[in-house]
């Protein structure tokens, strides 16, 4: 199908063969001893990598002697929380699948999920308990599989069992060990996680990642945040950079394959600190950065737009950043530049890096030395191949200014997912094999430079039934419109929806049409958002609008024509 040119890595790094918890553990011999992660809200909850692992050790076992056997799926229902870490990383261990929800989900969210993922176990923050029980009703999980997921130390009594009420003891586990992963082929074979995406259509699936799939991503991140230069010879790379005195903040969501990767698996590599935050709060955000003398951020692009339009920035002092990265939406390079000017040292750049789920989260970025103008997101990770496919009618007209080839972005490398959850029809039009490696569709748009920097220009558009129209991005998180259109519909005055991303400044944000039942007594805008506000997640809230129209254009397969949508345009065409 395509003819064009391999782009492939300027490094290769190497991807050990074994479980992630074991590598993580087997690398950290340098800094296993010293406290690193903290709870941001109160640093001093913390704990080192040598006490994680007898806790990890402990809740392993806890999982397996309550009957769970090897790949049975367990759910998490909770925030961010400095004991997440020790939660997925003990699942991991027990030989169990690790999949995470919105803490914002609703219970018909949370419900589709748990079936959907095969989930046997529900680890539910305790003030989501009677959400996760209605849940598991739904769902049919008896309530006895819904575990508590309290702090450590929590002596509150609940009339759930606690996840830490499953552990052993210490003594229980001194000569236990977890089944070890020691091959390629039990590595890349054995599900790790499943995170949530919508892929490039349709509603949300499970992307299964292996352990292989994590490590790799692991080092290849790990191996990128300590290069000199991404052009550096062998030579040149002896001189990586340590990192091992890195603070991070972390207030990414751990249920999204971004904040889990970068928190749960390379910062733990690295040895950098991690102060968990369990909530994103703007003030502490900023306070957090000033008063932990953060080194390293890893953003998206909403956090950075909140950064730069923040009255009292000078309150705060962020000169101890040393990096900072941005992704999971296109970032508008004068926001990248106030954020430079407002808050950084000088020579100090906010740099994009690009990925999806379905690549275990990072697949470009930049080495700390290399400079940018704020268009690209950075050269390939190592191991990784891309190549620019052009695609007939994909909805983006060049105006002739770029003198690359554009097309669809398809990727390459050992941190490719398993494939999609129980839908091999789906996994079989994303996942292509060509030249003996497994490609992945990306769905973006984009070319790659001379030096090997890869753009992203845009979305791919319809394209027979191959469309990232269909993905809209709320504050980083992924909005499936057809999951908002599927829940319009079951409204009495609704005929028709079809619901799109409007795109401002600041990002996207979903907006309905739709087409009523009795065009005479149509149901207010204001009603049918608080129709999907009682229904859906927060994100999902129709915070552009609904307008009302008289039909919805739809192809004769009757899949949604979105650009004949009013007001949108081929090249989805930024609004003020
Ligand atoms: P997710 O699976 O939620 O991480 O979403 C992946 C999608 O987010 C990608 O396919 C892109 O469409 C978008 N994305 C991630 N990072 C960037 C970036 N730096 N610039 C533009 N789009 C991005």
């Amino acid at each position: 199908m395509s003819s064009t040119r391999i782009q492939r890595a300027s490094h290769n790094v190497h991807v050990p063969c074994v479980d992630l918890p074991t590598y993580i553990f087997s690398n950290s011999v340098k800094h296993r001893k010293e406290p690193q992660y903290f709870d941001a809200d109160n640093p001093s909850v913390n704990f080192s990598l040598e006490q994680a692992e007898i806790w990890v050790k402990r809740w392993a076992k806890g999982i397996q002697d309550f009957g769970l056997k090897p790949n049975d799926k367990i759910m998490l229902f909770s925030g961010n929380s400095v004991y997440f870490p020790i939660m997925l990383w003990g699942v991991l261990a027990s030989g169990c699948v690790f999949t995470g929800c919105s803490p914002g989900s609703s219970v018909d969210e949370l419900a589709n999920q748990m079936v959907d993922s095969d989930s046997v176990l529900l680890l539910a923050d305790p003030a989501l308990l009677s959400t996760a029980f209605r849940a598991a009703d739904k769902a049919g999980l008896p309530r006895s599989k819904v575990v508590v997921f309290s702090p450590l130390g929590d002596m509150s009594s609940y009339n759930t069992r606690t996840w830490v009420s499953l552990w052993p003891s210490e003594a229980e586990v001194k000569h236990w060990d977890w089944r070890r992963l020691r091959t390629k082929e039990q590595a890349q074979s054995a599900t790790a996680v499943i995170n949530y995406s919508s892929g490039t259509t349709g509603l949300p699936k499970g992307v299964e990642i292996s352990h292989y799939n994590m490590v790799a991503n692991a080092a290849q991140v790990a191996f990128k945040r300590t290069l000199v230069g991404n052009s550096a010879s062998g030579r040149e790379r002896k001189q990586r950079i340590d990192v091992s005195g890195e603070r991070w903040l972390a207030p990414l969501p751990m249920f999204h394959a971004y904040g889990q990767s970068y928190y749960c698996t390379t910062a733990a590599i690295i040895g950098a600190k991690v102060f968990i935050m369990p909530k994103y709060d703007l003030e502490k955000y900023l306070l957090y950065l000033d008063i932990y003398r953060i080194t390293f951020l890893a953003s998206v692009p909403t956090l950075m737009v909140s950064l730069a339009k923040h009255p009292r920035a000078s309150s705060y002092n962020l000169k101890a950043i040393e990096a900072v990265t941005t992704g999971s939406a296109p970032l508008n390079a004068d926001i990248g530049k106030l954020v430079e000017e407002i808050y950084l040292r000088p020579g100090v750049q906010v740099k994009q890096g690009w990925g999806l789920t379905e690549n275990a989260s990072s697949a470009t970025g930049f080495a700390p030395d290399d400079r940018d103008d704020g268009r690209s997101v950075g050269n390939l990770n190592p191991n990784m191949s891309a190549k620019i496919v052009p695609q007939p009618d994909f909805g983006f007209e060049s105006d002739g200014s770029i003198p690359y080839t554009i097309g669809e972005i398809w990727l390459a490398g050992p941190n490719i997912m398993m494939g999609y959850y129980n839908r091999p029809e789906q996994t079989a039009s994303t996942i292509v094999l060509e030249d003996g490696e497994r490609w992945l569709r990306t769905g973006d748009i984009g070319y790659i430079d001379d030096g090997g920097k890869l753009y992203i220009v845009d979305r791919m558009k319809a394209s027979g039934s191959f469309s990232k129209d269909e993905l809209i991005k709320v504050k980083g998180l992924q909005v499936a419109p057809a999951e908002i259109e599927q829940t319009l519909l079951t409204h009495t005055g609704i005929r028709d929806a079809a619901v799109v991303g409007e795109r401002r400044r600041d990002g996207e944000y979903p907006k309905a049409f739709v087409v009523a039942q009795n065009p005479e007594h149509p149901p207010t805008e204001t009603e049918i958002q608080k129709f999907i506000e009682d229904r859906l997640s927060k994100h999902k809230w129709l915070t552009a609008g609904v307008e009302f129209l008289d039909a919805i254009p739809r192809t004769a397969s009757g899949k949604v024509m979105r650009r004949m949508l009013p007001g949108q345009t081929p090249k989805g065409a930024v609004k003020a």
